[in-house]
């Protein structure tokens, strides 16, 4: 026999009714054993306002093994939203008579408004990505109809930040470790600067190159930074790894701090470009400059010479002696026209420039392309051979690459070794977004942040990739 559809019935369809909820005359009464949450939950999704009672699983006197039998009701403001009721007990057992309450505890700290469940959601939020106290209490409001002020959501993360992420940090840490992923020995090493309300702050960090694995991350205040700082971090935190090679860009401090390390150092061929190319596009825009302010002039020369011509009647020819205007016009005409193949050798000999640039930028470019080491070292020396002919900004690139080009060729010489720093870089921009980097007024804000966005990381890039593989 089909039953007409009520939200009674919904929810006795569901298969997991049987321990956790019965429902009686519009009362939802729920195991102890169960989040108090599901209440608000199923009032949400089926549009009531159930009465709701919290009752204990095991009705059996730990004392004397008797029944127990009901004593009255507690209440209780769930979520400062929903009233519900807690059954209290009685041992039946005249002699004994103890006295018994639910249990709420695993799901509702003491003396707390808000469960556990909803104290979190704001630290959950932000696990994803960050958003503003506001938008946060808009966004629990709208997912489980409780509606918290800005202000508790930011009291509950400050209370509950830590122990959540160390929570999430060992989930994290346990499946890294089920998945047997271990570090591969060739890292990415970079540091970003933050700006945390004014103060400047570094944020250190190794990545590893082969499975995506955030080695080691920390935030240092610019005034206690300096070489030993790097050195340290690094040393502490590879200590137990195996080290084979590290990836930085091209600061000073990193060469003999890698070397003491015993690994490969590979300078970041991008960096390498982009540090050319700030200087190379100086040029080109100087010359495009030129180029355009040339044309202009000579359009002008050209409209002006037209019109002269034209005012002597199109007689280029012999003019009459006595015709003054005429002479001087057709002078007029002759500087504007030697003024013009002036302009015009300008335009040639900066569009000429400008082709010789891209040349060498190319060649250049070609070098961290090679596909031997060979190849990269012959490509290198021809530059270097004519270095008095290069024009001044690649002369000075090539002067500074010669100091460290074997640096930059690792990856050629080494499979294994990539050719830039551009993974921690995008590890960067995914975890601290330009947009977000601007909002944290305090470190600890930050650096929480910071972790929460490195589990998202964990999650994302290095255990479901592996997850994939296998
Ligand atoms: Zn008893």
């Amino acid at each position: 026999m089909r039953q007409k559809t009520s939200t009674t019935s919904i929810i006795l369809n569901l298969d997991i009714n049987k321990f956790i909820l019965n429902l009686e005359n519009d009362t939802l009464i729920l195991n102890e054993s169960v989040s108090p949450d599901i209440a608000i939950c199923i009032d949400y999704y089926l549009q009531n306002d159930f009465n709701t009672l919290i009752v204990k699983e095991n009705l059996v006197c730990d004392e004397c093994g008797s029944k127990l039998s009901k004593n009255g009701t507690d209440k209780l403001i769930l979520n400062k939203k929903k009233n519900i009721k807690l059954q209290k007990y009685k041992c039946s057992n005249k002699k004994c008579q103890k006295y018994y309450k639910v249990s709420l505890l695993e799901f509702i700290d003491k003396s707390c408004n808000y469960s556990k469940n909803i104290r979190q959601q704001g630290l959950e939020l932000d696990s994803i990505d960050h958003s503003s106290y506001d938008k946060k209490s808009e966004i629990i409001e709208k997912h489980t109809s409780v509606k918290i002020p800005r202000s508790t959501i930011y009291y509950h993360e400050k209370s509950l930040s830590k122990q959540f992420i160390i929570n999430e940090e060992n989930k994290i840490q346990e499946e890294v470790l089920k998945s047997k992923i271990q570090p591969s020995g060739i890292y990415h090493y970079d540091e970003q600067y933050e700006f945390i309300n004014t103060e400047l702050y570094l944020r250190m960090t190794i990545l590893d190159n082969k499975n995506n694995l955030i080695i080691n991350e920390k935030l240092v205040s610019h005034k206690e930074f300096n070489k030993k700082t790097i050195q340290n971090f690094l040393e502490k935190s590879l200590d137990k790894h195996p080290i084979k090679a590290i990836i930085t860009d091209g600061n000073n401090y990193y060469p003999s701090i890698i070397e003491s390390l015993g690994a490969i150092h590979q300078n970041c061929a991008f960096h390498k470009m982009q540090n050319l190319m700030t200087e190379v596009i100086k040029k080109l825009n100087k010359y495009q400059r030129q180029i355009k302010n040339a044309e202009i002039q000579i359009e002008k020369n050209t409209t002006r010479i037209k019109e002269l011509k034209k005012e002597n009647k199109g007689k280029t020819g012999r003019i009459h002696l006595k015709d003054k205007k005429k002479q001087k016009r057709q002078e007029k005409i002759r500087k504007l026209e030697k003024e013009t193949r002036t302009l015009k050798d300008t335009r040639w000999k900066n569009k000429a420039k400008i082709k010789e640039l891209e040349k060498y930028v190319k060649k250049i470019s070609l070098i961290f392309k090679s596909k031997t080491i060979k190849t990269a070292k012959k490509r290198f020396q021809e530059l270097q051979n004519k270095k008095d002919e290069l024009p001044k900004v690649i002369s000075s690139f090539i002067k500074k690459l010669s100091k460290n080009i074997e640096k930059t060729l690792q990856h050629i010489i080494h499979e294994e070794i990539p050719k830039t720093n551009n993974k921690i870089e995008c590890y960067y921009k995914t975890t601290m977004p330009r947009y977000i980097k601007k909002i944290f007024r305090t470190k600890e804000g930050f650096i929480r942040q910071m972790k929460l966005q490195q589990i998202r990381w964990t999650k994302r890039n290095v255990l479901n990739t592996n997850q994939k593989k296998t």
